[in-house]
C-alpha cells in the first residue's frame, strides 16, 4: 500500500467550477438578520428587508400626459373635423371644479388630472383654435394621451421586492409612492487584509525587493461599491502566528474577511494554514484563470461566525475571484437578490487558445469595427499581475468550460467592468 501523507492530494484534487461554487454559496450561506429603517437619502445602495407593497395608486389620478384638449370621445365625428367648445384651463397642480360636459374640450397641460367625463387628449400641435372654439381632426383612438390612475403601479402591488438593492432608480419610485423611510437589512462588515512580506503601504520608503500594495486598495473598492462597510485591516506578513491571530480577531465584528495573496503552495503561503488553525477551511482550488488558488473557509468569532476568502495575490486574479467568488458571497450575505452576471455577445478581434474545463477571463476593449458592430480586442499583456491591463480595457470576456480556442469573429461573453465593480 501506498504510504499517503495527510496532503497528498494537495495538488491532485479535482478543481471546483465556478458554477459549483456559486451553489455552494446560495446553498450554505444566510443572509444577516437584522434590519435597519433609513430615510430616503440614505437608501441608495442599500438592499431592502422586506417586500414594500405601493401605498396608493401611480399615478395617483388620470391625467394628462400632453398640452392639449381634453375631450369626450363619443362627441368626435368619424369621418371629418370636429368642433367643440372650450370651457375651462387645467394645469398642472390644479383640478376641474366641474365634469366636463357634453360637446364640450377643456384646455388641459401635462400632468393635470382628467376632468370627470373626459377620456381623450388632443395634442394642441394637432388642432386649430377660432376663438372659443378648438377644431379637432378625426382619426383619435379613444383614451389617447390620457395616463390612467395606477397604469405605473396599483395601490397594494409590491413595488420594491425584499432583496432588491436600491439604486437611484428605485429610490425615485419609493419617492414617487410618498415613502419617506425604507427597511433595509444591515451593511455586512467586511474586513480587508493583504498579506506578503515584500508588501508595503504606498508612501512608506521601499527597499529594493519591496511592492506598494494595490490589493487591499482595489479590494475595499469593489467592497463598498457593492454596499458593504468595509474595515481596512492593513498588510500582514507572511507568519503563521500572526496571521492566525489577526484572523481570529478580524472574525469577531465581521461578516467577512477577504485577504489576498499567501493562498498558493509555496513556501511561504500560510494563509490557508492559518485559516485551519483558527477555523475551518472548505475548498482552496476552483477552475478559473486567473486565480486557480481560491480559499473558503469560517472562522469563529465572539458573536457568530465570519466567512472567510482567501484571494491570490496577482491583482488582476483578486479582480476576477472578487467576480466569481467574493461579489456573489456578498450579495448572499447582504439578502440581496441574485444579480448573476450576464455576459453580453460581442465578437472577438483576436485569437486565444485555453485549457479545457477551467472558465478563463480576457481583458479586452471595446472598437467599432468598420462596418459599426461592437468587437473587443485583447490587451496584449496576458500576466496576472499587470495592473495597468485593468485600467486600459474596458471588461473581461468570459469564456467557458468546454471552450479551447477563440479566432477573430468568434462570439464570446463580454463582461463591461461596471457591472462587476469599477
Ligand atoms: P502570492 O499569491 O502571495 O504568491 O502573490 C502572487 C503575486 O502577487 C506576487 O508577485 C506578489 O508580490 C503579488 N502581490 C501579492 N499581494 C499583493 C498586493 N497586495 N498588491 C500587489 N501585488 C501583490
Ligand atoms: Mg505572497
Amino acid at each position: 500500500m501506498a504510504q499517503l501523507s495527510d496532503d497528498c492530494f494537495a495538488f491532485g484534487g479535482k478543481l471546483l467550477p465556478v458554477d459549483e461554487l456559486e451553489a455552494i454559496i446560495r446553498a450554505r450561506v444566510a443572509p444577516v438578520s437584522e434590519t435597519e429603517t433609513v430615510p430616503l437619502t440614505q437608501a441608495h445602495g442599500r438592499v431592502v428587508a422586506h417586500d414594500i407593497a405601493a401605498p396608493i395608486d401611480l399615478p395617483p389620478f388620470d391625467n394628462s400626459a400632453v398640452d392639449g384638449y381634453a375631450v369626450r370621445h363619443a362627441d368626435l365625428k368619424a369621418d371629418g373635423e370636429t368642433r367643440l367648445k372650450v370651457t375651462g384651463r387645467l394645469q398642472a397642480g390644479s383640478a376641474a371644479l366641474q365634469p366636463l360636459a357634453p360637446g364640450e374640450a377643456m384646455r388641459i397641460f401635462t400632468g393635470a388630472p382628467m376632468p370627470q367625463g373626459a377620456d381623450t387628449v388632443f395634442m394642441q400641435e394637432d388642432t386649430r383654435v377660432e376663438g372659443d372654439v378648438v377644431i379637432l381632426p378625426p382619426g383619435l383612438k379613444p383614451g389617447a394621451n390620457r395616463r390612467q390612475a395606477g397604469e405605473d403601479t396599483r395601490a397594494g402591488a409590491i413595488a420594491l421586492p425584499a432583496g432588491r438593492i436600491l439604486t437611484a432608480r428605485h429610490v425615485a419610485l419609493a419617492a414617487g409612492l410618498g415613502l419617506t423611510q425604507i427597511a433595509v437589512r444591515r451593511k455586512i462588515r467586511v474586513a480587508v487584509f493583504s498579506t506578503g512580506n515584500e508588501v508595503i503601504e504606498p508612501g512608506s520608503a521601499r527597499g529594493g525587493a519591496a511592492i506598494f500594495d494595490a490589493n487591499r486598495f482595489l479590494l475595499a473598492g469593489l467592497i463598498a461599491e457593492s454596499g458593504a462597510q468595509a474595515s481596512d485591516l492593513g498588510i500582514l506578513r507572511d507568519e503563521p502566528v500572526a496571521l492566525a491571530a489577526a484572523l481570529k480577531e478580524a472574525a469577531s465584528g465581521h461578516d467577512l474577511i477577504v485577504t489576498s495573496g499567501g493562498v498558493s503552495t509555496g513556501e511561504a503561503d500560510y494563509v490557508r494554514d492559518a485559516v485551519e488553525k483558527v477555523g475551518s477551511l472548505v475548498f482552496w482550488r476552483v477552475a478559473i484563470k486567473p486565480g486557480r488558488p481560491v480559499a473558503m473557509g469560517v472562522i469563529p468569532g465572539v458573536g457568530g461566525r465570519a466567512a472567510f476568502v482567501g484571494l491570490p495575490g496577482n491583482p488582476v486574479a483578486v479582480y476576477v475571484t472578487f467576480a466569481r467568488v467574493v461579489r456573489p458571497l456578498m450579495l448572499r450575505l447582504a439578502g440581496a437578490e441574485p444579480q448573476p452576471l450576464m455576459p453580453l455577445p460581442v465578437r472577438a478581434a483576436f485569437s486565444y487558445k485555453k485549457k479545457k474545463d477551467r472558465r478563463e477571463y480576457v481583458r479586452v476593449s471595446l472598437r467599432r469595427a468598420d462596418d459599426g458592430s461592437l468587437e473587443v480586442v485583447k490587451y496584449p499583456q496576458d500576466g496576472a499581475g499587470v495592473i495597468t491591463s485593468l485600467t486600459e480595457t474596458d471588461g473581461l470576456v468570459e469564456l467557458p468550460e468546454e471552450l479551447t480556442r477563440v479566432e477573430p469573429g468568434t462570439m464570446v461573453g463580454f463582461l463591461p467592468y461596471g457591472v462587476i465593480g469599477r
